[in-house]
């Protein structure tokens, strides 16, 4: 297991985690400053300052890519189908213009969740095939842009709204039905804060293996959470045990960076310099 407690080297960050605090442009700039080498930006914070100028600052701030975030969102009405493959390729289209390792797959839930306007359903097997044709259909097409795919199975309390693909091992089912070869071109994102829970978790971090754990988020889980969405710990301030994780997760094969996303509400009303820097003394001390 590598040893992060005398740098950051393979620290990255998830932009989210203070997007409140600026656009994508000033969390370049405020990365570069503390010395982070990586960031793994949303597509809306690309959108906000347009794609050219999100590439130039990645390249002049020396930044790379852990992930993009994020393309899925499958399920949709039939007649909206067409809209959603348009709108996945382009998500591959600009995860190749920034030059990212991977495009991070939050596959959606029931339709009216995963593409506001669709008609109500409760059927979360249709989804969840809807969801397989989605990745095999965007697969043939992200094979052609060279983009791998990650799947990144989501907690189960989001299987209605985000991701009704909740396990690890349901996340690889797809890749080795999808990807049967392994080559790299579909793979998973392990996010800690989504899969600590699964006691099935190790077994399915040693079956994905190298060629599938394309990214590793990192965060932590408080008790008691207070909000689904937005109440994400800093490492280190809840309990998970995320040496132990990584220790996995490299025991696998992953030599990636670790990818701190955090979505709180505590952690978005303060400075950005302090929120950078407290991820980079966790990231040494807690991951
Ligand atoms: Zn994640």
């Amino acid at each position: 297991m590598r040893d992060f407690s005398g740098d950051h080297r393979w620290l990255s960050v998830n932009t989210a985690t203070v997007r409140r605090q600026g656009n994508l442009a000033a969390i370049i700039d405020a990365c570069a400053r503390h010395g982070i080498r990586a960031v793994s930006p949303w597509r809306d914070q690309v959108a906000a300052i347009g794609l050219e100028r999100a590439v130039r600052a990645l390249r002049d701030a020396g930044l790379e890519l852990s992930g993009y975030c994020r393309g899925g969102m499958f399920p949709a009405d039939a007649e909206r189908r067409a809209e959603v493959r348009d709108d996945n390729r382009r998500a591959v289209d600009e995860a190749a213009a920034l030059g990212a390792p991977c495009l991070v797959l939050v596959v959606g839930g029931l339709p009216q969740f995963s593409r506001p306007g669709c008609r109500p359903d409760k059927d979360l097997g249709a989804a969840r095939a809807r969801v397989e044709d989605g990745i095999a259909e965007l697969l043939e097409y992200a094979r052609g842009a060279r983009m791998p795919l990650a799947i990144e199975p989501l907690h189960p309390m989001y299987a209605a709204d985000r991701a009704c693909v909740n396990t690890l091992r349901h996340a690889l089912d797809l890749c080795d039905r999808l990807d049967p070869d392994g080559g790299g071109a579909l793979g998973v994102a392990v996010d800690a804060y989504h899969v600590w829970w699964d006691d099935d978790l190790d077994a399915q971090i040693a079956r994905a293996g190298r060629r599938r754990l394309l990214a590793f988020h990192v965060c932590d889980w408080l008790v008691p959470t207070t909000d689904l969405l937005n109440d994400r710990g800093m490492m280190g301030d809840g309990v998970i045990d995320l040496p132990r994780l990584r220790a996995r997760v490299e025991a696998a094969g992953f030599a990636g960076f670790a990818e701190v996303e955090i979505f709180s509400e505590r952690w978005w009303a303060l400075p950005m310099d302090e929120v950078l820097a407290t991820c980079i003394g966790r990231h040494r001390t807690a991951v």
